[in-house]
């Protein structure tokens, strides 16, 4: 049996809690330990508790030794939101968005997700799933060790198949990949004008066929004015909640288009963005069981000023999450720990309530808070160690990267190397 005992960590957070996701005033209970060890067995933890304890156990004599003493250790961060298999970066879009364009005006102009069509249709599947690999590695890097994974930048068949395999092909290797079909996130050059028929192609062809071959565990819709109304997204969810897939929807990002009051009827597991949500949304959310997952960084790198209403939603009672939602359009950041900085600074959560939403409860976000997103015995030994002796230290230094050690199912998975003449 492998054992693995991470001791003396100057602050321990377990994330340890009442079963559901977090709400209200628990958003704020880490299960924080000071001078705290955790000791692991075959990938799973065994026991989290205070070092005098721990460490005098008798397991904990033949097991291999981490040392996190002076530092923070915490549940390694669930990001359950991204576009993974998303082509290659828009750096043209970037500049024209920074000469003064808009998300719509570079559309129009031959940007935005229709531009990122063309090189995943054309890129091998060796390709693709080699540039997912290389930005999985990023992820863990910055304290990732579980994601969701979308497609939705083929649109066609072949190409959605493809970045669905790439998906499933990567769970596991380290990282949890829970894959969404984003079949409906726009409509692509060959039904252009003809959205209708497109959902009716994907209802009819493509959901069945991806859920014979088992390639999602979810389904995704952009419910937008540039991609699809409220009418069109409720055919697609519809049909794929008969076939049992779980859903999630992008909803109100740029306008209120009534993704949030669907989501909710629907009992979709999540609902993402929010920019626009308005006090019946988010009253809603609040009673309902659909996860509240915000994405900062979208609105920092489209240089708009509104952020999604996360205080209000909090305190109305919503689960709320946050994820990257890492894709080349609009968020092409792969760091959890920005996304902390940015819920902190300019959404007002707490480093407390951000560490949550980061974590356990994105995990509820993507059904997999049975494995993942806390660190409790049988629960996976998903870990990160920070080198930094306050957790409030990792929002606070935005764009830096504290990650001192990665451990995914109990196997050191990342190690920071250190500078020569700076650790000594
Ligand atoms: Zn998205």
């Amino acid at each position: 049996m492998k054992k693995l005992l991470v001791r003396g960590a100057r602050q321990l957070i377990t994330l340890h809690g009442p079963k559901g996701p977090r709400r209200g005033m628990d958003t704020r209970e880490l299960g924080l330990i000071q001078d705290g060890s955790i000791l692991v067995s075959d990938g799973l933890v065994t026991c989290a508790g205070p070092t005098r304890r721990i460490e005098n156990l008798a397991e904990a004599r033949s097991a291999m030794e981490v040392d996190a003493t002076g530092r923070v250790v915490l549940p390694g961060f669930v990001d359950c939101h991204t576009h993974l298999v998303g082509g290659v970066s828009r750096l043209a879009d970037y500049e024209t968005r920074i000469a003064g364009a808009d998300y719509h005006q570079i559309s129009e102009a031959g940007g935005g997700i229709l531009s990122s069509i063309r090189p995943v249709r054309e890129l091998s599947s060796k390709h693709l799933e080699w540039r997912a690999r290389h930005d999985v590695g990023t992820m863990l890097r910055h304290g990732t060790t579980s994601i969701e994974a979308k497609s939705g930048y083929g649109l066609d068949e072949t190409g959605e198949l493809k970045s669905l395999r790439v998906a499933v092909a990567l769970d596991g290797r380290p990282l949890d990949i829970v894959s969404t079909y984003l079949g409906a996130h726009a409509v692509p050059p060959e039904y252009a004008g003809r959205s209708d028929d497109y959902i009716d192609w994907i209802c009819a062809q493509m959901l069945p066929l991806i859920h014979r071959r088992k390639l999602a565990r979810f389904v995704d819709v952009a419910c937008d004015g540039a991609a699809f109304n409220a009418r069109q997204a409720r055919r697609y969810l519809e049909a794929a909640k008969a076939l049992d897939f779980g859903l999630r929807i992008h909803a109100e990002q740029f306008s209120h288009c009534g993704g949030i009051h669907l989501a909710v009827e629907l009992g979709a597991a999540s609902a993402d963005h929010l920019v626009f949500a308005d006090a019946a949304d988010i009253d809603l959310l609040a009673q309902s069981g659909t996860i509240a997952t915000l994405i900062p960084g979208a609105v920092l790198h489209l240089g708009l000023d509104r952020y999604p209403p996360a205080r209000a939603l909090l305190d109305r009672g919503a689960a709320v999450a946050l994820a990257t939602g890492f894709n080349p359009g609009t968020s092409p950041t792969l760091s959890m720990p920005m996304v902390l900085s940015l819920a902190c600074t300019r959404m007002h959560m707490t480093p407390a309530e951000a560490l949550t939403a980061a974590t356990i409860n994105a995990a509820h976000a993507v059904g997999l808070e049975d494995r993942t997103g806390s660190l409790e015995p049988g629960k996976q030994a998903d870990l990160v160690i920070y080198d930094v002796p306050d957790y409030r230290e990792i929002p606070y230094h935005f764009g830096v990267n504290l990650v001192h050690t990665v451990v995914k199912r109990g196997e050191i998975v990342y190690q920071r190397a250190g500078v020569k003449w700076a650790d000594q």
